[in-house]
């Protein structure tokens, strides 16, 4: 076929992070004739049920211990209760808006949208699901991950983290299953919302791959602050407690009543309500414990979506994970069809897809080859505290040359005047060799604003005397990283 007579230019599959931003820049920037497909809402994962609005629940749950802290400092604030239906209401309101958002960017830049599911025909041609068919020169696959529930019977009777921001009700009592980011994030929101969280996770401690030392004391603070985590614990057995044999059991509420009960009930905003839209359900773990919660909650992980879009049938590869296997530009083994994003399971982030669309453009319609960097990419994980984390761990930096590791932990003065427990740890992990920093992990409220500017000097490959050449901001949490003078250990 020849290039005018395709439909397209490039023909997205996707309106989320990565597909929108490389439908409109084609469009906007080079003149490119573009048409992208969504079968759900605009703005995709980050916008409609990840990273928007779950940042949104971690500043509603933060405010719980404000009153506290506030008093602790002189003033007399009450606290009141909080409602979570006017929270909801609020929250779909402005999802709504960033999807108008989303929308008017793509039609300002002159893309054309199909509300519809894409399917692949051939190398150039897409099957939407009204019926159509539209060819491009160029095809974009930027469909994004999905959440997966366990093998398990009765697996559907438990929620997953798509269904947390539509609850009718907070739950009283609720089981998180799984041990990674979001599972840990969306504990505390929602022990902070006032809900009783039990978390099982089957590993020997959460948030596998990140530095041992940080991760030691995310699970220490969330236990402080009443995540009831028990870790090497999985699941064994679910079904309604209403269709138990043996009859109800004691609830995980019963079970924990008496003085951290009592503690977690003046937490301001316990819902008490029933939350569960099925009903209590009745747990075995193999611990061996058996107990009611009233809502369990999968977050034991995303699979890329590529299933049924007709991608092997035209040759594109698809790994084990169900990933879209690409190139360092993003290219499939069919030439003319790319893939973005978490359907390729490289590092599953906004900003990373982001990037990724970014590159493809470059790459596609500048005719500027350009891999995407994926080393050195800062993160955080929005538990509470935060964690915030750029470059190898020690367990990572020491497997692969010798380091020296610095590091401090202590009580930050804010939270220590009002009598809080609560610690912070500042840790470089510092070369040997050439006295490149090689890692830095922060736990501490905000680490995810504090990571974002210590990234950039780790990625400029800084060494730790130009770190100590920087005077200290003081008095901070983070001049800690500047003032540490030697070191802890080598390892
Ligand atoms: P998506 O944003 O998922 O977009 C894919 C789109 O494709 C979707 O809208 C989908 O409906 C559509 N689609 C799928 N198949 C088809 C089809 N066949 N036809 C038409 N349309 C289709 N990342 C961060 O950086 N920071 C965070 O704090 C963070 N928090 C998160 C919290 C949660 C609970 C979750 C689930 C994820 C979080 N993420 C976070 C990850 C982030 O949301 C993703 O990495 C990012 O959205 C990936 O963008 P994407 O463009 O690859 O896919």
């Amino acid at each position: 076929m020849a290039e005018t007579e395709f439909d397209y230019d490039l023909f997205v599959i996707g309106g989320g992070s990565g597909g929108v931003r490389a439908a409109r820049v084609a469009a906007g920037e080079h003149g490119a004739r573009v048409g992208l497909a969504e079968h759900d809402r605009y703005g995709g994962t980050c916008v409609i049920r990840g990273c928007v609005p779950k940042k949104l629940m971690v500043f509603a749950s933060e405010y719980a211990h404000v009153v506290d802290e506030a008093n602790a400092y002189g003033w007399d604030h009450k606290a009141g209760g909080f409602d979570w239906s006017a929270f909801r209401g609020k929250l779909h309101s402005e999802l709504d808006r960033l999807e108008g958002v989303y929308r008017n960017l793509l039609k300002s830049s002159g893309v054309d949208t199909f509300d519809a599911r894409a399917t692949l025909k051939d190398a150039h041609t897409v099957a939407l699901s009204g019926g159509e068919t539209k060819t491009a020169k160029h095809i974009l696959i930027a469909t994004g991950g999905h959440p997966v529930r366990p093998d398990l019977p009765n697996a559907d009777l438990g929620i997953v983290s798509d269904d947390i921001f539509h609850l009718d009700e907070l739950p009283k009592s609720m089981l998180i299953i799984g041990g990674g980011y979001i599972a840990c994030e969306f504990a505390c929101i929602m022990n902070g919302l006032g809900v009783e969280v039990t978390q099982y996770y089957r590993g020997a401690q959460i948030l596998r791959g990140f530095d041992d030392e940080a991760r030691g004391l995310v699970a220490e603070s969330m236990r402080e602050n009443g995540v009831d985590l028990h870790l090497g614990t999985n699941i064994v057995e679910m079904s309604l407690a209403a269709d138990h044999k043996d009859g109800p059991m004691p609830t995980a509420s019963d079970a924990a009543m008496g003085a951290s009960a009592q503690q977690r009930r003046d937490i301001p905003g316990k819902s008490g309500a029933k939350g569960s839209r099925k009903g209590p359900i009745w747990v075995k773990s193999t611990n061996g414990t058996e107990k009611v919660f009233d809502m369990v909650m999968f977050a034991t992980g995303r699979d890329p979506s590529s299933r049924e879009m007709g991608l092997e049938d035209i040759g594109v590869s698809i790994g084990r994970r169900g990933e879209v296997v690409v190139n360092e530009y993003s290219q499939t083994g069919v030439p003319s069809i790319y893939a973005i994003g978490d359907v390729t399971n490289r590092v599953n982030l906004t900003p990373v897809a982001i990037r990724e669309g970014m590159a493809f453009v470059q790459t596609v319609f500048a005719a500027e080859p350009t891999p995407v960097d994926h080393e050195l990419i800062a993160s955080a994980i929005f538990t509470q505290p935060e964690m915030g984390t750029v470059g190898m761990s020690e367990e990572e930096a020491r497997d692969k040359e010798e380091v020296e590791i610095y590091c401090t932990s202590f009580r930050p003065m804010q939270t220590a005047f009002a009598g809080k427990p609560n610690r912070v740890l500042m840790k470089l992990v510092v070369s040997k060799k050439d006295r490149t920093v090689l890692g830095c992990h922060i736990v501490a409220p905000h680490a995810g604003e504090l990571i974002q500017l210590a990234g950039i000097a780790v990625k400029a490959k800084l060494t730790k005397e130009q770190f100590d050449a920087t005077c200290a901001v003081h008095p901070t949490m983070s001049e800690e990283l500047v003032t540490m003078r030697n070191p802890m250990r080598t390892a």
